[in-house]
Parts: C-alpha cells; sequence; structure tokens
C-alpha cells in the first residue's frame, strides 16, 4: 500500500506567514487534515501527518519522519504572502526522480481545475532548494494555496466550501499520481451517503449573497458563500447547513421560512459536482455517442410535468440509441426541446412523427413524416448517427432518414458542434439540449452518479 505524509507547514512557535489575526500555520493544518479525511475516504492508501495539531515541529523532524517511514510520497502544504496572488507549486530544483514532474503536473493540474472556478490566479509549477523537498528522499512537492495578505485570496481562504474544494482536489490530484486504488464503493442506498445541503439563497452579485450570509448569522445560523456554474452562469450560493438526512434539511428549510426566506432549496453534493462539471470546457466536449444514463420513467415524468398528453418515448429514445451507440436520453432532451415538450408549438405537427425537426428548413416546410412514432426516433436517432460518426448503419438497419446522405458525415460528434448545423444560426442549440438534460438528470440520483463517472473520463480524454 502506498504511504504518504503530509505535512501542514509551520506550527506552535512558528506561525509562518501572519496577516491581521490570521496564521498561515493554521490554514496549512486546516488543509492538510481535509486533504487526510478525502485521501482515507476514497482510497486505498497510509497517510501520516507530520503534525495533526499546533505544534512546533522542525523541518529536519519532518523529512526525517518521511524517511524513516519510507513514504512514496511528501506533501507539504503552505500558503503564501509578500505580495501577490494565486496558486503555485514546488518541486526540488536539484536531482530529482524522474517521476515528480509529472507528479507535479498531475496534482497542479488537478488543483488548477478547482481553482479556476474560484477565479484564482495560476502562478504555475516552479522548483525551489526548500529545505523539505531537498531533504526528502521520495517524490516530494510543497504548495502554496495563496497569499495571506492579499485580501481577496484571503476571503476565498475564509471560505470553508473553497478549502473543501482544494483539498478535495488535491487528494484527487495525488490518487491520480500515485495511481492509487479507489476504495470499493459500498453499494449506496439513496439517501444514506447523499449530502443533503440547504441553499439559503443564490445570487448573481456576491454582495448579495454577502447580505444574506450575514442576516443568516444574526440568526445564529451557519452560512458558507460558493460559487457555482449553472449552464454558463455563475451563481454565489449562501448554503446554510448540510445534512446527511433529507428530514433535516427540510427542517430547516422551514425554519428558514420563519425568518423571511422563503427561497430556500436542497441540493445533493452529486447535483453541485454535475454542475460545476457542466461548465462550458465540458459541455463542449459532451459527445453524441456513448451510453445513457437516465431511466425511461424519469424522462416521461419530465415531460409530462409540463404536457401530460405527451406521448411515452423514453423508452423507444433509450433502446434505439444503444442500438445506435448514441446517447438516447441526451436525443431525447433534443427533442424537449424540437418539439417543446411535445407540444409541437412550431412547423411540425404531431402526427407526422417528427422529434427533432428533420427537414424543416424554414417554417414554411412542413418536413418529414414518419409512419409510427418507432420510425420518427429511429429517423432522428440515425441523423444523429449521421453527424457524430463516419461509420456505416449498423448491421441489418434500414436507413428511414430522409436527409442523411445530406449530412456532412461526422461533422458535429459533440452535441455543441451541432449549432449552426442543426439549427441554423442555432449559436445556442446545443446548450440548450444539454440544459434540458442536465434538469432531467439532476432528478435522478444514480444519473448523477454515472454521468459523474461519464463526466469523468470525458475529462481525463481532454488532458
Ligand atoms: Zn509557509
Amino acid at each position: 500500500m502506498a504511504t504518504i505524509v503530509l505535512d501542514p507547514g509551520h506550527g506552535g512557535s512558528d506561525s509562518g506567514a501572519v496577516y491581521k489575526q490570521y496564521n498561515e500555520k493554521d490554514f496549512n493544518l486546516k488543509v492538510a487534515l481535509m486533504i487526510r479525511e478525502f485521501l482515507l475516504e476514497s482510497y486505498v492508501v497510509n497517510v501520516w501527518m507530520t503534525r495533526t495539531k499546533d505544534q512546533t515541529v522542525s523541518l529536519k523532524a519532518r523529512t526525517d519522519f518521511a524517511n524513516e517511514k519510507k513514504a512514496d510520497f511528501f506533501f507539504s502544504i503552505h500558503h503564501n504572502a509578500a505580495g501577490g496572488t494565486g496558486f503555485e507549486s514546488y518541486i526540488y530544483n536539484g536531482t530529482i526522480p524522474s517521476s515528480t514532474k509529472e507528479i507535479q503536473s498531475i496534482i497542479h493540474k488537478e488543483i488548477v481545475f478547482t481553482t479556476d472556478q474560484y477565479k484564482v490566479f495560476n502562478r504555475g509549477q516552479k522548483r525551489a532548494n526548500f529545505y523539505v523537498l531537498r531533504n526528502t528522499r521520495m517524490n516530494a512537492m510543497l504548495i502554496e494555496v495563496l497569499f495571506i495578505d492579499h485580501e481577496s485570496d484571503l476571503k476565498l481562504m475564509l471560505n470553508d466550501q473553497f478549502l473543501r474544494d482544494v483539498a478535495k482536489a488535491a487528494a484527487t490530484g495525488v490518487a491520480k499520481a500515485l495511481n492509487l486504488p479507489q476504495k470499493p464503493k459500498p453499494q449506496s442506498q439513496p439517501g444514506t451517503d447523499t449530502l443533503y445541503k440547504v441553499i439559503a439563497g443564490s445570487f448573481k452579485e456576491e454582495k448579495n449573497a454577502e447580505e444574506r450570509a450575514k442576516m443568516l448569522e444574526s440568526n445564529k445560523l451557519e452560512a458558507y458563500i460558493y460559487p457555482i456554474v449553472i449552464n454558463g452562469t455563475r451563481f454565489y450560493r449562501v448554503q446554510a447547513g448540510a445534512f446527511s438526512q433529507k428530514e433535516n434539511a427540510e427542517e430547516l428549510v422551514d425554519r428558514l421560512k420563519t425568518i423571511g426566506i422563503d427561497d430556500a432549496f436542497i441540493v445533493t453534493e452529486g447535483q453541485d459536482e454535475l454542475s460545476e462539471l457542466l461548465k462550458p470546457e465540458l459541455v463542449d466536449g459532451f459527445t453524441i455517442t456513448g451510453s445513457s444514463v437516465l431511466t425511461a420513467k424519469t424522462m416521461n415524468d419530465f415531460i409530462k410535468r409540463v404536457n401530460p398528453q405527451a406521448p411515452e418515448l423514453a423508452q423507444l429514445y433509450l433502446n434505439l440509441g444503444k442500438l445506435y451507440g448514441i446517447r438516447g436520453d441526451t436525443a431525447l432532451a433534443q427533442a424537449i426541446h424540437e418539439t417543446n415538450y411535445f407540444r409541437f408549438t412550431g412547423t411540425v405537427k404531431p402526427e407526422q412523427n417528427n422529434y427533432a425537426g428533420i427537414g424543416t428548413t424554414d417554417s414554411n416546410t412542413p418536413g418529414a413524416s414518419f409512419v409510427t412514432p418507432r420510425e420518427g426516433v429511429l429517423a432522428h436517432i440515425q441523423h444523429l448517427y449521421a453527424y457524430a460518426t463516419i461509420a456505416k448503419l449498423p448491421e441489418g438497419q434500414v436507413l428511414v432518414d430522409p436527409r442523411f446522405n445530406l449530412v456532412a458525415r461526422g461533422s458535429a460528434p459533440t452535441w455543441i458542434q451541432l449549432n449552426g448545423k442543426w439549427a441554423v444560426p442555432g449559436t445556442n442549440y446545443g446548450q440548450q439540449i444539454l440544459a434540458i438534460y442536465e434538469e432531467m438528470i439532476n432528478l435522478e440520483i444514480d444519473a448523477v452518479n454515472k454521468f459523474m463517472d461519464n463526466l469523468e473520463k470525458t475529462k481525463q480524454q481532454l488532458q
């Protein structure tokens, strides 16, 4: 089993950098403890710490400790000061093991992927002659998370959600860099290990979120502010609590109403991560080919909330999508967008069974008609297949899409690439489809998890 030594910089009589009433040593310890927690929670690994409390430990004692433990990796956590802003990482500038640069790069990128969302400046991957890097006989890295004496950096350092996000990214980076095996996940019962967060307001303006947080605090409630990007728009959410039991979260929502906050709502961790991951660069990479993650029931219910008369096509989309290797659930999101929840408020009429506006080049052209709903769905899937691939139709399949051969084959492997092609001008076409898709996924905890796995793969491919 791999052994990691986490080294929270400074401690005890050595405060590290000091600014106002804040000491660097405390932030270092806090982040290091969070990294330990994330590592132990998710990976098979030994984690040792050079200190676990506010304690004086010499630099020599730290490196001796790591050398004695024959650690595989030494990870020192610091915060910066004196005239700068942003995140940076260091490895030794002398002779190092051949893998150190690669490890630095993986961990650094993972952290930056997260800090970018907080608009933190990336100061880069650096090398220096630091004692703890020089005197450790294993791969060693030191991070300077932010600048304690830079006001906006300090503000983030005082935001626990930020520190948790950074710690989680650091742990993920370490796990990737060292190839740590994942702990087998206990089969999760919905609701058992889900965290229900109570959001007491979500604001586009940070100062409004701060006002809300103050109001909560004056009512003796806790408040964290964290930024989140949803469909490309940044919001500042005010979190008033997080619970493993949904009932407790609901109680807090009720209590918030008594102090005049009636726009509070509950989200799960998974939903948040999903929204974070649907950041533009990942949306850009989200492919038309792939597997579905939603169940037919979730999708049919979703559509019927808006249009109770809608036909139940979800199972057809899943089956035919699977046959062609197309994401049938996302294709249905496209059909929802095209038909306005199957209310057919555009040029296409319901009896055409044309769910994707095939052949409706302008408002005077009614477009293609299909004999049955199945044929309509099949034509839709085939049309996507034409855009996303250059492959022949699957064995034994008959072409029903009348415009298949007019498509520039393989010209749009991703949903966003349909912009200006499937729809003209359609500048936001793919994003609108994915927004509907995201809404549906948020209804299903299992789908959130599957989708996360899916996106994790997409993310890796993008690196
Ligand atoms: Zn330091």
